[in-house]
This record gives C-alpha cells, sequence and structure tokens, in this order.
C-alpha cells in the first residue's frame, strides 16, 4: 500500500487540474472537480471536489471539499487512520460520512458565525468499517470497548486538522467527530 507522497502527489493533480472539469485519481485519493458551489450568504466552496476515496478508504457518499480538506484528510487517513486501526477487521474500508458541505452556521445555531460545513472545510465522521463489516461508532464506542482506539484517532486529527471535536467537546458532537481545516491563534483547536 502506498502511503508516504499521497498529499504531495494530490497537491500537484490539483494544482494541474485546478481549471478544468477533469476526474483526477492521484494515489489512491479519488476526486472529482465540479462546478463552484455558490451558495447564498457567505456559503460556498470556488474551487469544489467531490470525493468518493481517500488514501484508498472509501467514503460512505460522495462528499464535496475544498482542496484544504482534501490534503488533510489524506494526510490523517494514510499516515494516522490506516495504522492506527491496523489489521483489525481485515482493516479500514470506509469512513462513515456524517455531513460533510452544508449552508449552515455552527451547530445550525440561529445568528451564529457561518460552520466550516458551510465552506466544504469540514467533514464529520460517524463510524469506520473494516473490510469484514464490523464497525467502529462513535456514538457507541467513545465510552465503550472501542474507547481507546476512537480517543487515539481524534487525538491523531489534531494537527492534520485545525479543529477536532468528539463526544467530550459539547452535546453536538455525541455521534461523530468534526473535523476542520480553519487555523486558530495558538495552534489547532481540539476536544
Ligand atoms: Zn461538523
Amino acid at each position: 500500500m502506498r502511503r508516504a507522497g499521497l498529499a504531495i502527489a494530490l497537491c500537484t493533480v490539483l494544482a494541474a487540474c485546478g481549471g478544468g472539469n477533469s476526474g483526477v485519481m492521484s494515489g489512491d485519493t479519488v476526486a472529482v472537480k465540479r462546478a463552484p458551489v455558490d451558495g447564498p450568504g457567505g456559503c460556498g466552496v470556488p474551487n469544489a471536489w467531490v470525493v468518493s476515496e481517500v488514501a484508498g478508504v472509501k467514503l460512505s457518499r460522495p462528499s464535496i471539499m475544498s482542496p484544504d480538506l482534501i490534503r488533510s484528510l489524506e494526510t490523517w487517513v494514510a499516515r494516522e487512520a490506516l495504522p492506527i486501526i491496523g489489521r483489525r477487521g481485515g482493516g479500514l474500508e470506509e469512513l462513515t460520512v456524517a455531513a460533510h458541505y452544508a449552508c449552515r452556521t455552527r451547530n445550525s445555531r440561529r445568528g451564529a458565525r457561518l460552520s466550516e460545513h458551510a465552506k466544504g472545510n469540514a467533514i464529520d465522521i460517524s463510524s469506520f468499517v473494516m473490510r469484514d463489516g464490523s464497525r467502529i461508532s462513535v456514538l457507541n464506542g467513545w465510552r465503550g470497548r472501542d474507547s481507546r482506539t476512537l480517543r487515539r484517532l481524534h487525538a491523531s486529527a489534531c494537527g492534520p486538522f485545525g479543529t477536532v471535536l468528539g463526544p467530550e467537546s459539547d452535546r453536538h458532537h455525541q455521534d461523530h467527530f468534526h473535523f476542520d481545516v480553519a487555523r486558530h491563534r495558538g495552534g489547532a483547536y481540539c476536544r
């Protein structure tokens, strides 16, 4: 399995294909350029890609992402999630995507700031599916028998992503991890 250098390969391909609508396969990541997402208000993704597979791991549904998010997700899957899951259940096959692009405010509260989801910069992952069909879900596993693995996955995302939220953060994140590429003063925000 190829792991090293995936992010660099993707950068190159994204840059090369930035203006077109060509399908792209880079390393083990499958992303297709689409028309810019032009949402109402501040919503939208100027450089939008529809991603179906990242570093050889499928997404449960095609997801709209910015290049920054693709690169961060690819780095985390290749360098952290795949090794952490290891050979369990035959290895990691799929990430269950609970949310990707969505024109909404943070936690969908009226008057709150626009969510990173509204810019294609965020993805929510609710479970990890193995090749044998078994799964580790954030909702059932965080305080259950998969606690250790889920806490490692959560901690390892801090760095590749600028914001990492899980069940310890608030009541909105009991059943998924929120990852986004916002950069905060003082470093990544993870809880
Ligand atoms: Zn989220």
